[in-house]
């Protein structure tokens, strides 16, 4: 499988970073091509400007935006790791659903309504949370952690086949527990 593997957390040397380690080394140990995105490191502009836009509302693609594109559709499989941020993922992640999943690729509109267009891919997504599971339940919050990229963005684009791990209290697990995270993520790479 071709996997495209879009990491987002600013530092090098956190949790998340372990986490995407452990992936990408699950998923090449069983024989995927991997290409990882790391948003941050390679200084990602989250903002459609004005002029793509306008460039996009004329049926043209802008090459940064094409680049992006050409590797989206390579790609069989997504997997997409974050912190939860706000209740969401960080801006950076959001800018880049903004500028890569346009109209004509990621989605259409047509006669019967809306069309997601990335149907044949399948994703993962890999959340780490500072709060405990039960702060999400006593607040009714557990769906929100969905809501943004799950059922907002790709369920809209027509991608079904997703899974989900979410970890929570990161901050306060054990080392043990921790590192057993790590191993689940690597074995959930050679499995995927
Ligand atoms: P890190 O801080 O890097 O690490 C967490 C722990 O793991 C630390 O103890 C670290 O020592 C240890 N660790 C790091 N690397 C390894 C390794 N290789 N092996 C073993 N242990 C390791 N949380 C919510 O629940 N809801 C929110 O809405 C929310 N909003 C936030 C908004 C902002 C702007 C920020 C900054 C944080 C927010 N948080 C929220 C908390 C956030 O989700 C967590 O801080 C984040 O998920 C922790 O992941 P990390 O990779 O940054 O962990």
């Amino acid at each position: 499988m071709k996997v495209l593997i879009v990491f987002t957390h600013p530092n090098a040397n956190s949790f998340n970073h372990a986490l995407l380690e452990n992936i990408q080394a699950g998923l090449e140990s069983s024989g995927n091509e991997v290409l990882v995105k790391d948003l941050y490191q390679e200084g990602f502009n989250p903002i459609l400007s004005a002029a793509e836009l306008a460039e996009l509302h004329k049926g043209k693609i802008p090459p940064r935006i094409a680049i992006e594109q050409k590797q989206l559709l390579w790609a069989d499989s997504l997997v997409f790791i974050y912190p939860l941020w706000w209740f969401d993922r960080p801006a950076i992640l959001k800018g880049w659903f903004d500028v890569v999943l346009t109209n004509g690729l990621a989605f259409e509109y047509s006669s019967e309504g809306v069309k997601g267009l990335l149907k044949h891919k399948k994703a993962k997504v890999i959340i780490t949370a500072g709060g405990s599971k039960q702060y999400f339940i006593d607040n009714d919050a557990l769906q929100l952690i969905h809501r943004p990229v799950t059922d907002g963005t790709l369920s809209f684009c027509g991608i079904k086949d997703v899974s989900h791990k979410i970890y929570y209290d990161i901050a306060n697990l054990s080392d043990n527990e921790r590192l057993a995270i790590l191993e689940e993520t690597k074995h959930s790479g050679q499995n995927f």
